[in-house]
Order: structure tokens, then sequence, then C-alpha cells
């Protein structure tokens, strides 16, 4: 077994459903640890990107939608990375399979996730399939600076006339 990251993300179901402090406990279970972790405003980029895979399903624009945060109204999921033995494989298990009916009853999906009656798995949490998905997904989510560890080789670029926010 080898040293994996992966990507958690708690949907805007979870959230609304004040599932949060269930799913971290269940996750807890699996003995990994957490190397970044954040409160996101999901543009329509990212989620666009971050569910490259299905552009060409019918269900795509509400899948959009459902991980922007339209479809709940509250415009926020939040993000984890964990990392541990396996690690990818134990989270997997603990959340279920992808479709809320199918999906053991004992796993955050089968117990938490409902379809909607247009047909999407509203199903509570997100998390990578493969080592291949989780690197995509978590340098697509996270910066380098936000993770605790250098998962991944990083390079230093300078960048001239940049504008951000800073307390005032
Ligand atoms: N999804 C859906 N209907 C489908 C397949 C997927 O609504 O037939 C949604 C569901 O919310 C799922 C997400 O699209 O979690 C991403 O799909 P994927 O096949 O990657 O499943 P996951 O990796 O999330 O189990
Ligand atoms: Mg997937």
């Amino acid at each position: 077994m080898a040293v994996e990251q992966t990507l958690v993300i708690i949907k805007p179901d979870g959230l609304v459903k004040s599932l949060t402090g269930n799913i971290l406990t269940r996750l807890s279970e699996a003995k990994l640890i957490i190397v970044g972790a954040k409160a996101v405003r999901v543009s329509r980029e990212l989620a666009e990107k971050h569910y490259e895979h299905l552009k060409d399903k019918p269900f795509f624009e509400e899948l959009i939608q459902y991980i922007m945060g339209e479809l709940h109204k509250t415009y926020r999921v939040v993000a984890f990375v964990y990392e541990g033995e396996d690690a990818i494989k134990k989270v997997r298990d603990i959340v279920g399979d992808t479709n809320p009916e199918n999906a053991n009853p004992v796993t955050i999906r089968g117990a938490y996730g409902r379809i909607t009656t247009s047909g999407v798995f509203e199903n509570v949490v997100h998390a990578s399939s493969s080592p291949e998905d989780a690197e995509k997904e978590i340098k697509l989510w996270f910066e380098p600076h936000e993770l605790v560890e250098v998962l991944y080789p990083v390079k230093e670029v300078t960048l001239e006339k940049v504008t951000k926010k800073v307390w005032a």
C-alpha cells in the first residue's frame, strides 16, 4: 500500500443539512491526516474544470448549479486534502456509491444522499477516485501554500504588478 492524497469536498447539500461534523467524524475512522482545509465559493470555471469528465452528460448544467450552490442557495463548499496509506479507497469506502440509492446505508451517501426529481445525485460529498484524479483535483482546488506539505513539484514565478486585497 502506498501513501496517497485525496480531495474531499463537503458539497452544498452536506452544508445545508448541517452534516460537516458528522462527515468529519466518520472520515476520522480512516486514521488519515488533513494536509489542507478551506471554505470555497465555487466559480463556474472551477466547477466546470472539476466535472470536465461529465461535460457531455445531460445533467451537466444542473451538476454545475449544484456544486456552485445554486440549488441550495448556499454559495460555498468546504474542501479538504487527506493523506495516508491507501487514502483514496479508505475514503471512498466511507463515502459510498455515487448513486445514493445504491450506496450502502451505513455510508455517508447512503445515509444522507438523495436523487432530485430531475435525476441528479445529491450525494453530500465528493472524494477522489484514483491517484491521477486526486493529483489533478488537489492542484485545481489548492495552491501550494495552502497545504502544510509540498505534495507535488513546485516552481517559483515572479509576479509583477499584482493587486490583492489586504485587511484595511
Ligand atoms: N452524478 C449524477 N448522475 C450520474 C453520475 C454522476 O448526478 O449519473 C453526479 C453526482 O453528484 C456525482 C458527480 O456527478 O457525485 C460526479 O460523478 P462521478 O461519476 O465522478 O461520481 P463520484 O466520483 O462523485 O462518485
Ligand atoms: Mg468522480
